[in-house]
């Protein structure tokens, strides 16, 4: 059988169509000279880049301000091809201690493998950040709200200190989305997403980007990405793309219940505290204020009295709410760092970060407020009765 062609139409589909052809066909050896010297447009071999990675870093470089954006098969390849885009054997990158954990483990396994040093500093406090810089630092690289207790970076005092020092900063701006943070404006010259999470926003797509204003830095990133093999798959693309059209109405919808859900938890019983950036008592609330105005994301951690029985109890009666270890889908999900992401360290270390065993984060997404809440109220009040007296 011949593989037939697909009909060229003088009108155009309105949705994005998914294209998964790895290869292109051209009409012959002159078009493809043509194409290689960009005198026309088209595509060759999808690692390359494909139609639905274009669509995709298009959406993402309207939304940082970037141009030449690269979208990347997950979060790690994007952050992977910041550090190594940037960085060669003997530099120094620096990185804030309270980084993603696969991040955290890039820092202090994978770069130092390959000649490059790093160390990782308290990225609230810019002074600490001043103090482990060397002669040699390349890049630092942070986050502007962590995981998962929600500190916020002083990106204002590390981005005057990397301009002074002639740093480059990348932010991963995957919590706090461009919708409250405008990274490259706020000082960084690369802005790091997980795609994943808010952004594609249905925890069906795996992604990453990496952008900047930078034309020489952005052609290293996408021909790093296609000689490493980051391409991302066009369903992937396709699914997130559809789910980029929505992300403003959801993250403005998730954050409004998340403010709601922040102010019902600290009323509840057996709640400890509430983190949340947009509330007078976080540690950083001033400057929280100063960064994000009042775009303070759809995160909230909470931690609850007791130990692991009464969180036990707490995600079992919090109906409907997925216990999972991710952020940013369209439904609310809560997740217990000391049994997931943070599991590995001695709980000397997590209690140094203020994680307990009640310790909780939560994910709001965009179902009704109300009840959401009244959810969250009666597994606090389940979690409260399973307490010893
Ligand atoms: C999830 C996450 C990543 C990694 O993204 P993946 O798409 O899971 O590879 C990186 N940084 C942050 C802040 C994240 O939350």
């Amino acid at each position: 059988m011949r593989r037939k062609t697909f009909p060229a139409g003088i009108a155009r589909p309105v949705a994005t169509p998914l294209q998964p052809s790895v290869v292109y066909a051209a009409a012959d050896p002159d078009a493809l000279d043509d194409q290689y010297k960009g005198r026309s447009q088209g595509w060759t071999y999808s690692r390359e880049g494909h139609p639905n990675a274009a669509i995709v870093a298009e959406i993402i470089d309207e939304m940082e301000g970037t141009t030449g954006g690269t979208v990347t098969g997950s979060g790690m390849s994007a952050v992977m091809l910041a550090l190594l885009g940037v960085a060669r054997a003997g530099d120094h990158v620096i990185g804030a201690d309270q980084l993603y954990g696969r991040s955290l483990r890039m820092m202090t396994e994978e770069l130092p493998r390959l000649g490059i040093e790093t160390s990782l500093a308290d990225p609230t406090d810019a002074a600490a950040f001043e103090r482990a810089l060397t002669d040699k630092t390349k890049l630092a690289l942070i986050e502007t709200v962590s995981n998962p207790t929600l500190r916020v970076a002083d990106v204002d005092g590390i981005a005057a200190l990397c301009r002074q020092r002639g740093i480059l900063l990348a932010i991963d701006n995957t919590f706090s989305t461009p919708r409250a943070f405008p990274a490259l404006d706020r000082g960084a010259d690369i802005v790091i997403h997980s795609v994943t999470k808010l952004l594609a926003g249905h925890s069906d797509a795996m992604l990453g980007y990496v952008g900047t204003r930078d034309a020489e830095l952005a052609e290293r990133f996408a021909l790093l990405g296609a000689t490493m093999g980051t391409t991302p798959s066009p369903f992937d693309c396709w699914m997130a793309e559809r789910g980029l059209y929505s992300f403003a109405l959801r993250y403005d919808r998730a954050e409004a219940t998340a403010i709601q859900l922040a102010s019902a938890l600290a009323e509840a019983p057996g709640i400890r505290r509430v983190i949340y950036p947009g509330r007078r008592d976080h540690p950083d609330h001033n400057r929280a204020a100063e960064l994000l105005g009042q775009r303070t994301g759809n995160m909230v951690s909470f931690e609850i009295d007791g130990g692991r029985d009464a969180a036990n109890a707490f995600v079992r009666a919090c109906e409907g709410v997925a216990f999972a270890p991710t952020l940013g889908d369209i439904g609310t999900t809560i997740s217990h760092p000391p049994s997931s992401s943070h599991r590995a360290l001695s709980a000397e270390a997590r209690a140094a970060l203020g994680i307990s065993e009640g310790f909780f984060r939560i994910s709001v997404g965009c179902e009704d407020a109300d009840d959401l809440i009244a959810r969250f109220r009666s597994a606090a009040e389940a979690a409260d009765r399973v307490r010893p007296t």
